[in-house]
């Protein structure tokens, strides 16, 4: 594995307090479900199917079923806290409350994220060059992941 930055529990506790927050401010509840989600997505540090997401949502709250989860997802997407990238039978869902840019898998489809600030000089570059602006998390990049590489 590469020396990917792993949170911190405070960090972990922060993000999610900011999160919180910002669907509190848009007038939205803070569910279990969400609350849930947006941990277990940032405990994977990274990009989780929907499926993958209910079986660890089901691991914890066994009572909590398909359809909040789904629902609380659908939400989280509808106000920016989550997106998703990939087609249909294979999307992932991740955080965007930092915005990043991906880079995925030809292989085995995983996902790695690359924070925005890593790419703006080249996204400026891009920019003055088409006159096109580019939204905040538009870049997707193929590739091969370590291990699809070996
Ligand atoms: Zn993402
Ligand atoms: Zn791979």
């Amino acid at each position: 594995m590469k020396s990917a930055d792993v949170m911190t529990g405070q960090e972990r506790q922060r993000r999610l307090h900011r999160i919180r927050d910002r669907v509190r401010r848009r007038g939205r509840r803070w569910t279990v479900a969400k609350a849930a989600l947006v941990e277990e997505l940032l405990g994977a540090s990274g990009h989780l199917s929907a499926r993958e997401l209910h079986e660890a949502m089901t691991a914890q709250h066994p009572q909590m079923d398909h359809s909040t989860v789904y629902r609380a997802l659908h939400i989280l997407a509808e106000d920016g806290i989550v997106h998703s990238l990939g087609g249909p039978g294979h999307t992932l869902f991740g955080l965007a409350d930092e915005p990043h840019h991906h880079v995925v898998c030809g292989v085995c489809g995983s996902v790695a994220e690359i924070p925005a600030g890593d790419l703006g000089d080249l996204v400026a570059a891009a920019e003055s060059r088409t006159g096109y602006s580019f939204s905040a998390q538009s870049l997707t990049l193929a590739g091969r992941c370590v291990a699809c590489a070996g």
